[in-house]
């Protein structure tokens, strides 16, 4: 299965900051929507970056809370890691334990078109393990 079909049920709106948001903006952001990493872009949705919680606590927690005055270019990670629709889930769900991280922005034509979590990763195999085993059951009893 490919991230398109985590997509089409998740939906394909974008959570991103641009390149001169503050951090205390950040932390604004993620806590409006509940989430745990921002995309950062220039533009018309180009990637330059991208945020998470972990950054925020790792700066605040080493320069004190004056640090969430600082831009999100000074904080964020630049060499961001993206896949395709056409990726499959167990590709990201790769890309994640190796680069030990849980967020895979989803892009097309080099722009932005949705972001996948870990959380929509295991969503996505518990829905398909359950789906598997009611199949062996229906199979079982049919038999
Ligand atoms: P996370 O587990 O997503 O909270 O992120 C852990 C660390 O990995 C943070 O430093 C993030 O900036 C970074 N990170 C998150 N997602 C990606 C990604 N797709 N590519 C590269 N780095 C990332």
């Amino acid at each position: 299965m490919t991230v398109a079909a985590i997509l089409s049920e998740k939906g394909h709106d974008t959570i991103t900051a641009g390149k001169d948001a503050l951090l205390s903006e950040v932390c604004q952001t993620l806590a409006t929507h509940k989430i745990g990493a921002v995309v950062v872009c220039k533009g018309d949705k180009i990637i330059e970056g991208i945020i998470s919680e972990r950054d925020i606590v790792r700066v605040v927690g080493t320069q004190g809370p004056s640090a969430l005055d600082l831009p999100v270019t000074k904080v964020m990670t630049k060499e961001v890691i993206t896949c395709s629709s056409e990726s499959s889930v167990d590709e990201v769900m790769a890309q994640m334990t190796k680069g030990r991280f849980r967020h895979v922005p989803v892009v097309k034509d080099n722009k932005l078109v949705g972001v996948i979590s870990i959380g929509d990763v295991v969503k996505f195999k518990i829905a398909q393990v359950e789906h598997e085993a009611e199949q062996m059951r229906s199979y079982i009893t049919m038999a």
